[in-house]
């Protein structure tokens, strides 16, 4: 047996003669940037996520950066956010100027840390940016909270949590703003580079459509400088279709994870993903820490099956990130966990069978 980590290809396979037919028509009207596609896909993911506003841009990348330039933040500025996470949830931070201060995760979730968020805000702090990582939600009240206490802005990194939920609350509709990537490889994701911001302010909203359309909401009458960040034609399509697929490719995510987790309970050296109980994950990921990790990675490879490392590093600990002088014992579980994360293959089209071939694999690894 072969099992790729995600596999893209069994998902065209089901979609091919839509995917097809859309790129088709688009390819026909020659509307390459915005348009009608643009246009329905924003309204059409607004209203999955039931939230005001949806601004498409080019990537999950640029709609953090476009988020944090608009809402006023730069040099002299801090900007709280998660130590195991991708490096655009801090690198955007950078980018506008600020300082990125990374805050440990919770030892149960992998979310951020709340009481560690709170020891962390000091009179320079202007944003939280938790990352609702792997699929799950973070504890958003305690966030809310802190935000308010100390009027800070909250922004959600959604890049893995499309249709996540907290307390009934869909991601990215809680704080301030909410940034999607649609990476290929995301739950919903494009056949490129792909990314939106969801609010439900319109003053905000109107202020990262301009920023990300070069400071222009009416063509030539640029009233700020911006950057060009659009999604295009095609990969609206393509996201059209696909999304209406993905409550329910959401629900298989779901259900291979409470697999997984069944099969897996009875094998001492595995510890499966634990969610929060007022949340809905997602499973963007589905993550075990387990004992000898990089030979049992080595064994299933050697089985057909593919896994990953998320993160291989905390963010505080890259090169990149040297020159703040961050210390492993400010993030003992981010620290701890490093060593023991394994990313088992998840995504919707993946069969029962092939689930219980990764899991007696793991068993016989143990044996
Ligand atoms: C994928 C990802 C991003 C960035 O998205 P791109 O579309 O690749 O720029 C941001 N944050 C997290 C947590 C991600 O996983």
């Amino acid at each position: 047996m072969k099992i790729e980590l995600t596999d893209l290809k069994a998902q065209y396979r089901t979609l091919k003669a839509e995917i097809d037919a859309a790129m088709q028509s688009v390819i026909e009207t020659t509307t390459f940037i915005g348009g009608p596609e643009v246009d329905k896909f924003e309204q059409e993911f607004a209203s999955l996520l039931q939230v005001g506003q949806c601004i498409s841009c080019g990537n999950g990348t640029d709609s953090l950066y476009i988020i944090l330039k608009m809402l006023g933040i730069g040099p002299g500025d801090e900007v709280i956010t998660a130590a195991n996470s991708w490096i655009s949830s801090s690198e955007t931070i950078s980018q506008v100027g600020a300082t990125p201060v990374f805050v440990d995760i919770d030892p149960e979730f992998y979310t951020i840390c709340p009481d560690r968020v709170s020891a962390a805000v000091t009179s320079r702090t202007k944003a939280i940016v938790p990352v609702h990582i792997f699929g799950q939600a973070c504890d958003m009240d305690r966030l809310l909270a802190l935000c308010r206490e100390n009027d800070l802005y909250l922004v959600e990194d959604c890049a893995q949590a499309h249709l996540a939920e907290d307390q009934g609350r869909k991601v990215g509709t809680i704080g301030d703003a909410g940034s999607f990537s649609f990476y290929p490889g995301k739950n919903l994701g494009a056949y490129g580079d792909a990314g939106c911001i969801v609010t439900n302010s319109q003053d905000l909203a109107i202020n990262f459509r301009k920023f990300a359309r070069h400071g222009a909401l009416i063509k030539h009458q640029h009233e700020i400088e911006g950057i060009n960040s659009r999604l295009d034609s095609l990969q609206a399509a393509i996201l059209r279709v696909k999304l209406r697929y993905l409550d329910r490719w959401t629900d298989q995510r779901i259900a291979h994870a409470n697999l997984y987790s069944e099969m897996l309970s009875h094998v001492p050296q595995v510890v499966t993903p634990a969610c929060r109980p007022e949340g809905r994950h997602v499973f963007h990921l589905y993550v075990v820490r387990v004992e000898q990790r990089d030979e049992l990675a080595a064994f299933l490879q050697g089985k057909g099956i593919q896994t990953g490392i998320h993160y291989p590093s905390p963010l505080p600990f890259l090169p990149c990130y040297r020159h703040l002088g961050l210390n492993q014992n400010d993030f003992p579980v981010a620290s701890r966990m490093k060593d023991e994360i394994l990313s088992l293959p998840m995504y919707p089209e993946l069969k029962t069978q092939e689930i219980e071939y990764i899991v007696e694999q793991i068993k016989a690894f143990y044996r």
